[in-house]
């Protein structure tokens, strides 16, 4: 299936309905292409579909969910407040891990949802979200809580790695961590961010450009 260019993001959800684009289409119920608020200033970016999402269609269910759930009531906010999305938005067999070609096969509609919901924080859950829109390959243990300013989808935002809910359900000293990143989300999205510098023009470019007739245009 092509990048469609939508103008909104309902458009592009159900644009992205039928994606064939990598081989998990073939075992999903349904593309779990995200959930909340389509103009957040707020959305966070998770790994993949699992079990529940797949027959649900919808993005944190069960009990990473709920976990997610009550730490956005720590900060008072709810699910209707943010977005909520994934890396791949199709469930892969037996909840295995993400492999690189369905990443850079999924990845064009992850960036078009950054683009159309415009956040100013980007909250990545785990690595596979961190890793993707970071562009380091530093692993989420060396970077939870450390803000990075960056552009997504042509606009500066704050990327704010966190660990998984999923990981820190069964991991006491991980959930405690978790609850301190998420506590300083509320500092985060009050920070004014300079907007992307405009490209300079080509000058050099424009200067040393053959005239169109001699190019052969006309
Ligand atoms: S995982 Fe992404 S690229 Fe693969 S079929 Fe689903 S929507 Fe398309």
């Amino acid at each position: 299936m092509p990048i469609v260019t939508v103008e909104s993001l309902e458009a592009y959800a159900a644009a992205t309905a039928g994606c064939t684009r990598c081989r998990l289409a073939q075992g999903r119920t349904q593309v779990v292409f995200g959930a909340g608020n389509p103009h957040a200033d707020l959305m966070f970016v998770g790994e993949a579909p699992g079990f529940h999402e797949d027959k649900q269609g919808i993005p944190f269910v069960g009990q990473a969910g709920k976990l997610l759930d009550r730490l956005l009531a720590g900060v008072e906010l709810r699910r209707e407040d943010v977005y909520i999305a994934n890396v791949l938005k199709c469930r892969p067999p037996g909840n295995r891990d993400p492999q690189p070609d369905e990443i850079e096969a999924c990845e064009p509609h992850l960036f078009r949802q950054i683009e159309l919901i415009e956040p100013k924080v980007v909250a990545t859950l785990g690595n596979f979200a961190t890793k993707l829109l970071s562009g380091r390959p530093l692993g989420i243990t060396r970077v939870h809580g450390q803000e990075q300013e960056t552009a997504l989808g042509g606009r500066k935002v704050l990327l704010y790695p966190l660990y998984h809910p999923a990981a820190a359900l069964y991991t006491p000293a991980m959930l405690k961590v978790l609850e301190a990143d998420f506590a300083r989300l509320p500092e985060l999205l009050g920070r004014e961010l300079e907007p992307v510098a405009a490209p300079e023009p080509e000058l050099a470019l424009v200067a040393h450009a053959e005239p169109a007739e001699q190019l052969g245009l006309f």
